[in-house]
Formats: structure tokens, C-alpha cells, sequence
């Protein structure tokens, strides 16, 4: 089972990530949690290429394929190989992300964005993903207030498009998807996240 966690920054994926992992030692049930960018020792290299501040000269195209490359360094060391094992997978960001905020965040088109990441993704598709629907204009003040990096200073406005896309996105391709209400206390959003996977493993 492949389970993608997608939305704004600060929506409290990450958050609810990592309780998953506690939920799935709960169970006994075989599990790998990761994160994009990153995942890998390579992604994380990528990573730190992409949201260091000094790389503001970075282009837009750059940045999506340099996203696109440590994708499919996940999917080929780790996300495939943990489905293989019939591991749940549980991945904070993934496609899903490009096309918010390279297709349509820095303009970039999501079909364009699709198209170069496919080549990556092995066919492989999420049985879920869970869209944290939450405004971002409050979770950005908040970050860049205890100094975000360059991805997080782009401004609310960036940030407000990238929100807005991700449920034009969700419109355009709305298979597996699940929109859960992210403003809600992370108990809350725990619980509702724990509801959507039971009936997934249940299947
Ligand atoms: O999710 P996380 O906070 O770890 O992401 C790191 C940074 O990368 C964030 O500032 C996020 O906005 C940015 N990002 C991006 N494009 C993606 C994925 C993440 O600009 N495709």
C-alpha cells in the first residue's frame, strides 16, 4: 500500500507522518515512513541543493527537475523496494507537490511537470492520497518567523497559488484522492487520517 500525504506548507504532514509510524508499530504491521525532497542519501543531497538560501538563482526548471531526479532516486531505492516487501509506504509529499508548486507555483505548466516526472515513477501510482486542506497564509507567517529557508521566504502569495492549485490538481486528477479538513486540532486530523487508512487495510 502506497499512501501519499500532500499540502501546504505547514499543514502538519510531517507531524502526522511520524504518529503514523507509532500507529503501524501499534498494529504489527510492516511499515516505511519518508519524505520529499529527500528519502534518500541522494534526495537529501538534492535537498539541501534546493532550499539553500544561497541558491536563489536558481531557475524554475532547474528545480523541477532537480525534484524530479530525487523522486526517482525514491522510488528506485526505496519506495518500490518497501512495496515490493509489502511494506506500507507512508511518503510526506509526492507528486502531487511538483505540480502544485512547480506546475503551477512557479508557472511551469502541470502537464509539463507530470510529463518529466513520469519518466521517474516507474508506474507507479498512490492507492491514497490524503490532501491537507488548509490555508497556508497563517502556517508561512509563522515559519518564516523563526527563519525559513528559500522555498519558505518565497512570500504568502506563492504560497496562497500553490493552495489553490492543489485543488485545481485534485479537480484534474482526482483518483484515490481524500481531502481532509488540515485546520482542524492534530487529534482531530489524526483521527480522520487513521479512519481513511483502516479502510484501506481493511480492503
Ligand atoms: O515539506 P517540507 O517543508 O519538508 O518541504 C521543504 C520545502 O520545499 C518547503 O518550503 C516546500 O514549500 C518546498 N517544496 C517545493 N516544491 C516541492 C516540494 C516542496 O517548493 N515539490
Amino acid at each position: 500500500l502506497f499512501i501519499t500525504l500532500e499540502g501546504p506548507d505547514g499543514s502538519g504532514k510531517s507531524t502526522i507522518a511520524n504518529l503514523l509510524g507509532e500507529y503501524f508499530k501499534k498494529l504489527g504491521t510492516n511499515y516505511t515512513i519518508t519524505r520529499e525532497p529527500g528519502g534518500t542519501q541522494i534526495g537529501e543531497k538534492i535537498r539541501d541543493i534546493i532550499v539553500d538560501n544561497k541558491n536563489s538563482a536558481m531557475g524554475a526548471e532547474t528545480e523541477a527537475l532537480l525534484f524530479a531526479a530525487s523522486r526517482a532516486q525514491h522510488v528506485h531505492e526505496k519506495i518500490l523496494p518497501s512495496l515490493e516487501e509489502g511494506k506500507v509506504v507512508v511518503c510526506d509529499r509526492f507528486l502531487f507537490s511538483s505540480l502544485a508548486y512547480q506546475g503551477i507555483g512557479r508557472g511551469l505548466g502541470v502537464e509539463r511537470v507530470k510529463m518529466i516526472n513520469e519518466f521517474g515513477l516507474r508506474g507507479i501510482k498512490p492507492d491514497l492520497i490524503i490532501f491537507f486542506d488548509c490555508n497556508p497564509t497563517l502556517t508561512i507567517i509563522r515559519k518564516t518567523k523563526s527563519g525559513g529557508d528559500r522555498l519558505e521566504l518565497l512570500g504568502n502569495e506563492f504560497h496562497q497559488r500553490v493552495y489553490e492549485g492543489y485543488k485545481e490538481i485534485i479537480k484534474m486528477y482526482p483518483e484515490n484522492v481524500e481531502i481532509i479538513d488540515a485546520k482542524k486540532p492534530i487529534k482531530e486530523v489524526y483521527e480522520d487520517v487513521v479512519k481513511l487508512i483502516d479502510t484501506l487495510l481493511k480492503e
